[in-house]
């Protein structure tokens, strides 16, 4: 064996003890990012729930109406649920999942977004206000998002929250899910 003076010996060990310290804190800096990739993947991966949360507090399922695919604007149809509720009424998530978007357009107002289960994508809007979440951030069923306004082209009507959710395929109806009726394949007829 060669040999090594206690002083080349000693800056050898140093230099390992640095190094084995910058991978140790690395790690710490990508171990979130790591996690909320390992939670998107399994998201993404999980069967989307046949049974939703109402997203508005105090609103039961008999006060529903299923008003897909009714004729607006321009030719326009309806590809998603008005839920009526007294402005400032809570907003919550149907699902958990990652906020995806926070934002306004022209038709939704204030708009939040909500990446789910399946992929699917869970759209809130006419809101009047947004909770205090951030895009990227991951969630629970039941968060709240914010609050029932009539932002955009809801202007010359009553508050609601119009919910809409979208897959891969498109937009597909979100009443079966809200009433306790889904099945997939109706979603998928619906949609078509
Ligand atoms: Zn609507």
């Amino acid at each position: 064996m060669p040999f090594i003076s206690p002083w080349i010996f000693i800056l050898r060990l140093t230099r390992l003890l640095l190094a084995a310290m910058a991978i140790n804190a690395s790690f710490a800096l990508i171990k979130p990012v790591l996690e909320k990739s390992v939670y998107l993947s399994g998201l993404i991966a999980s069967p989307p729930a046949q049974h939703l949360r109402i997203p508005v507090d105090r609103v039961r399922q008999r006060q529903l109406r299923d008003t897909w695919h009714a004729e607006r604007s321009h030719g326009r149809r309806h590809e998603g649920i008005d839920i009526f509720a007294a402005r400032g009424t809570p907003v919550r998530s149907t699902t958990e999942g990652i906020i995806s978007r926070i934002g306004t357009n022209r038709l939704g107002g204030t708009v939040v977004w909500v990446l789910g289960p399946g992929g699917h994508r869970h759209y809130y809007a006419h809101l009047d206000q947004v909770a205090n979440v951030r895009t990227g951030e991951r969630i629970s069923a039941g968060a709240l998002l914010g609050f029932v306004g009539n932002t955009g082209n809801a202007k010359s009507t009553p508050p609601h929250l119009h919910y809409g959710i979208y897959t891969s395929r498109g937009a597909i109806n979100p009443f079966p899910f809200l009433a306790g009726k889904s099945s997939s394949d109706d979603a998928v007829h619906a949609a078509s």
